[in-house]
């Protein structure tokens, strides 16, 4: 079983995973894999590196889309496949439907493009369920603002209009998805959010 977290920056995703994968280990007795993205094997750390580089306001927007679906293949065929061919449970924080929405929709590239570089790099590969952690951009900005340190250039790099187009395509994403991804209310308390991702 493979399960994506998706969800705007400040949607507590990554904090509910903990939990998820706390509350999951009491129903299985299968191994469970938390995986994150960008990164989550040795090369995709290291292509992480280049691509979250505070430092690094050179890089073009292409360059980075392409250097997200370099990391996801590389992630997908080191840690996501072996695992899932065990019979592991994994769960990956962030997957296919972020580029969707940072690179093709933040970043303006076309999420067309965006699917189809993702479909090389994947080779379609998906997710059988995606969990969606919903969150108005503007809560979701304020929580970041509280709780991460995050440099100046970066808040003011990533505006406010972008993270509406990003939230946008969530919701587009959702519609076109019905099936994969279910949408979970991130405004709850953490053990609620939690609980409905379980
Ligand atoms: O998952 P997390 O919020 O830690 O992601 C790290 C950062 O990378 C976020 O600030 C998000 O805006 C950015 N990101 C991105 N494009 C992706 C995935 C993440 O811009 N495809």
């Amino acid at each position: 079983l493979f399960i994506s977290l998706e969800g705007p920056d400040g949607s507590g995703k990554s904090t509910a995973a903990q939990t998820i994968v706390a509350n999951l280990t009491e129903l299985t007795t299968k191994p469970i894999l938390l995986t994150r993205e960008p990164g989550g094997s040795v090369i995709s750390e290291q292509i992480r590196q280049v691509i979250l580089d505070v430092d690094n306001t050179q890089m073009d927007a292409r360059t980075e889309a392409l250097l997200y679906a370099a990391q996801r293949r590389q992630h997908l065929v080191d840690v996501i496949l072996p695992a899932l061919k065990e019979g592991q449970i994994v769960i990956s924080d962030r997957y296919v439907d972020s580029s969707i929405a940072y690179q093709g929709a933040g970043r303006q590239l076309g999420t067309q493009a965006i699917a189809q570089i993702n479909q090389f790099a994947t080779r379609g590969f998906l997710p059988q369920l995606t969990l969606y952690f919903d969150i108005p951009v503007e809560v979701g900005l304020a929580r970041i603002k509280q709780h991460r340190v995050e440099p100046e250039d970066r808040l003011e790099q990533e505006k406010l209009a972008f993270h509406q187009r990003v939230q946008q395509q969530y919701q587009q994403l959702l519609l076109e998805n019905p099936q994969r991804m279910k949408r979970i209310d991130a405004q709850q308390s953490p053990a609620q959010v939690a609980a409905e991702g379980l």
